[in-house]
């Protein structure tokens, strides 16, 4: 740590973060909970479910290093938070530290009644929440990039096809829709895992797989216990909600009308995302995917005339060397056919194979060769090149979904 004069805690209303001339940064939520830390280049994600991942960057041109820490080494490095955490404070008790307030609310007294939070998570307090986190929630298997920091809603669990040969995200658990009591019984037990730190989520995430499988009726009726759960507004009110997300698939939207679609945005869901995977049928054939490239195009197309926004997803690498070639020419024909603006999302997402996965046999089997960082790449490039939009100003966000980051 460098010399307490280095020293910066910087106080918003959701967050409290701590930086030490930019050689370290943690953030914290209201309860004191670590969710971020930098450290001489590395930074480190901490997920409500206790999981730390770290992400650092190699010299030269190597992708983004990404791992999770195991258990020894999530201890060893929550120790050393709290060591320094206290060492911290101590410093500026003594007067050594710069204070920075930000926004409505945040203010001395929060700032001491905060710091004495900092102080009871030590390892132990942190193994404590891990098991808490796990008597409210089955694992959070994955959600898009831009929802990392959603309060995730389980209101059904696992997936219902969950027969993809690629993914083994809910292989652990059968699928079952939560029956109404329970979803509040649910919302009831998030609410008082997380106390005011829930102001950190600004965001709903209907979890898992895919939530509109639950019938219309009943989801319009999970949203109304939502709505009475919680309070929405646009603007950063404490403890209010932006709007309401989830995930769903090309085959199960096809149930789903313009009008299914615009009663959800009346109830303030805001965006969907459609696994696509690949605008190549024979390819999503291959994959075990349900549901069709002209499926997806007329879900997408239902969404966006109900005035809901979407978040494509698209494989990087699927079907390896085998499907290089018409996996990005069809990908990037529907893409191009898709009615999206710039309040859409088109994430390009690179295939990592689990050994032993359904996918890995049948590539073998197959003869399919996977493709190589370099080759990923160029993919990713190519499918860029290739899509055109209406204007530069209304086009899509395009980004990398990377995976392996997630942790909830
Ligand atoms: S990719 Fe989606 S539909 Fe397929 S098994 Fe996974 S969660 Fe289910």
């Amino acid at each position: 740590m460098g010399s307490s004069s280095d020293l910066v805690i910087s106080v918003k209303p959701h967050s409290l973060s701590i930086m030490d001339d930019g050689r370290l940064v943690f953030s914290f939520d209201r309860a004191g909970r670590l969710y971020t830390a930098y450290r001489e280049g590395r930074t480190f994600v901490r997920g409500l479910s206790g999981t730390v991942v770290e992400k650092w960057h190699e010299r030269g041109w190597a992708p983004k290093q990404v791992r999770v820490l195991t258990e020894e080494e999530k201890r060893a490095f929550l120790t050393q938070l709290w060591s320094d955490v206290r060492a911290i404070i101590a410093a500026f008790r003594r007067g050594g530290a710069r204070v920075q307030f930000f926004g409505e609310g945040a203010s001395a007294s929060d700032l001491d009644r905060w710091l004495e939070r900092l102080l009871a998570w030590d390892a132990q307090a942190y193994a404590r929440d891990e098991e808490r986190f796990l008597s409210v929630y089955k694992p959070i298997s994955i959600l898009p990039p831009d929802q990392y920091l959603a309060l995730v809603l389980q209101v059904t669990e696992g997936c219902h096809w969950n027969k993809c040969t690629f993914c083994d995200f809910y292989r652990d658990r059968r699928f079952r829709i939560k029956t109404d009591e329970e979803v509040r019984r649910h919302i009831a037990a998030v609410k008082e895992f997380l106390g005011d730190s829930i102001t950190l989520r600004r965001s709903l995430f209907l979890a898992d797989a895919n939530a509109l499988i639950i019938p219309q009726e009943r989801l319009l009726r999970i949203l109304e216990i939502i709505h009475e759960s919680f309070v929405f507004d646009e603007r950063r009110v404490a403890g209010a909600f932006e709007g309401i997300y989830s995930f769903l698939d090309a085959y199960s939207g096809m149930r789903w009308t313009t009008e299914d679609f615009a009663a959800l945005r009346e109830r303030r869901v805001k965006r969907l995302y459609l696994g696509v995977e690949s605008g190549h049928d024979e390819l999503l054939r291959f994959v075990n995917k349900p549901g069709t490239a002209r499926e997806a195009l007329e879900v997408v197309s239902r969404i966006k005339a109900a005035g809901l926004a979407v978040g494509v997803i698209i494989l990087i690498g699927l079907g390896g060397e085998a499907f290089f070639d018409p996996h990005v020419r069809e990908t990037i024909a529907l893409l191009n056919e898709m009615p999206l603006g710039r309040e859409d999302l088109i994430y390009l997402s690179p295939l990592y194979i689990h050994p032993g996965s359904d996918y890995e046999e049948k590539a073998r089997a197959f003869h399919i060769r996977a493709l190589a960082p370099h080759e990923l790449k160029r993919q990713i490039h190519l499918i860029r090149e290739g899509l055109r939009f209406a204007s530069s100003v209304e086009r899509p966000r395009i980004s990398i979904y990377d995976v392996r980051e997630f942790v909830y």
